[in-house]
């Protein structure tokens, strides 16, 4: 049930701030664990009435039958007293966002639309590869900042996913690749990249909370190695995210001038390129073997000479930084103002860079045919939220 309070406005452009509040209460009154530290497992535990002691034990038990395992009953967690497992249905649940459509691309990639218990939509994109596959996990519903070229930034519904939501879309994705117990090797799902709806660094406890998680040995233990996290360039929040996180970095600078970047991508009115350089210059860990991402979409005419290509090798040298550019074809959107460079003209800007001795790949489109790949997705459903939200001003529903 939607109510006031879990539907945030658009803040502005250029400062937008998310509003914390506390995770959606399930209609069956339910404590979902996903998302909860081994600590706030313990804590619930014994709020229900458990012995600190067995709450420890249970809290430990509990963690690897969800996180390694991905069990989610309790009758089948063997080592745990067949007398607990209705106490513990009584009061907890082991959730998963509900899917709302998966889709198949023919490129083998695949979408999908979930919903959480209060009613909002999202998307995540496993994308597999000959020898990899990545999922692409959202961090928001909808994004704050109103990049010009990215369909997500026109939601108007925004509101932060909470750690359970955001750990979620990981397991339900090990769920239909089969992929549980958690191994070490030969698993289809291998890297995580914080690049679905939302800006990650404005979620930033949920991403955290959840990110560590998926790093932790006994969960679902993916290495921090094959996990990027990409901001659009929310400088203060950078250096704590290589401190408290510690994943690779991708930054989305897509221009290189005050003027452009200012109209592509606006949060560089509060925060400009040279701040956020050295703010990535600064970040923790990285180095020639661990690079940062400088992810950089080609629009026709707008960011994509030969000039523009010179200028961001001055700019990644003159900051010393260890850097690697990714050079993302423009996907296309209905009502986007922009069109994708041509393919020469994209060659072209690589070949500058490659010259330069940086490494700069052309991003082949993924998913383009179910509207899965960057910058695509939108969830169908904001019309359907947007009516209720009038119904609910107006006073018809509850
Ligand atoms: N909000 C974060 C992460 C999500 S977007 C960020 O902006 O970094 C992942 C990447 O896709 C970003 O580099 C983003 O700028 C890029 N992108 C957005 N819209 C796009 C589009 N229509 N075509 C190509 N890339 C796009
Ligand atoms: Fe948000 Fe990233 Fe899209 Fe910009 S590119 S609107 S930051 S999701």
């Amino acid at each position: 049930m939607q109510t006031a309070a879990n539907l945030m406005p658009i803040p502005g452009h250029v400062d937008p701030v998310p509003v914390p509040r506390a995770a959606p209460v399930r209609d069956d009154g339910l404590i979902d664990l996903v998302g909860l530290t081994r600590e706030q497992i313990r804590a619930a535990l014994e709020q229900g009435g458990l012995e600190p002691k067995q709450a420890k034990l249970r809290a430990k038990q509990l963690w690897h039958w969800i996180y390694h395992r991905g069990a989610t009953d309790f009758a089948t967690m063997t080592d745990i007293a067949k007398t607990q497992h209705p106490w513990l249905a009584a009061r907890f649940v082991v959730a998963r966002p509900e899917v709302v459509t998966a889709q198949v691309s023919t490129d083998g990639t695949r979408k999908w639309l979930l919903r959480s218990t209060d009613g909002h939509d999202f998307e995540m994109v496993f994308i597999p590869d000959a020898d990899r596959g990545t999922l692409c996990v959202s961090s928001q519903v909808g994004c704050t900042l109103n990049c010009r070229f990215c369909f997500t930034g026109t939601m108007k519904l925004v509101r932060n996913l909470t750690p359970g939501e955001i750990v979620g879309q990981v397991m339900l994705a090990r769920d239909s690749l089969g992929e549980w117990p958690s191994q070490p090797e030969g698993r289809m799902l291998t890297n995580i990249v914080m690049m679905g709806m939302g800006e990650p660094l404005y979620n930033f406890d949920a991403v955290r909370d959840a990110l560590k998680i998926v790093m932790d040995g006994d969960g679902l233990g993916l290495s921090r190695r094959r996990i990027t996290l990409s901001t659009s360039g929310v400088v203060p929040m950078i250096a704590r995210a290589g401190a408290e996180i510690g994943v690779n970095l991708a930054v989305s600078l897509h221009a290189v001038t005050k003027e452009v970047r200012d109209e592509i991508v606006p949060l560089n009115r509060k925060y400009g390129i040279d701040e956020l350089l050295a703010a990535c210059a600064a970040y923790p860990g990285a180095n020639n073997a661990r690079r940062i991402t400088f992810e950089y979409v080609m629009l026709k005419g707008k960011n994509d000479s030969d000039a523009d290509a010179r200028e961001l090798v001055r700019l990644i040298n003159h900051y010393k930084l260890p850097a690697k550019v990714n050079l993302i074809p423009f996907n296309p959107w209905p009502g986007a103002d922009y069109e994708c460079s041509t393919p020469e003209r994209i060659r072209s800007f690589s070949s500058i860079v490659f010259a330069a001795g940086i490494s700069a790949p052309v991003r082949t489109p993924r998913g383009r045919d179910i509207m899965a790949a960057c910058g695509q997705l939108k969830s169908t459903a904001e019309k359907k939220s947007r009516a209720e939200l009038d119904r609910l001003a107006a006073g018809i529903v509850g």
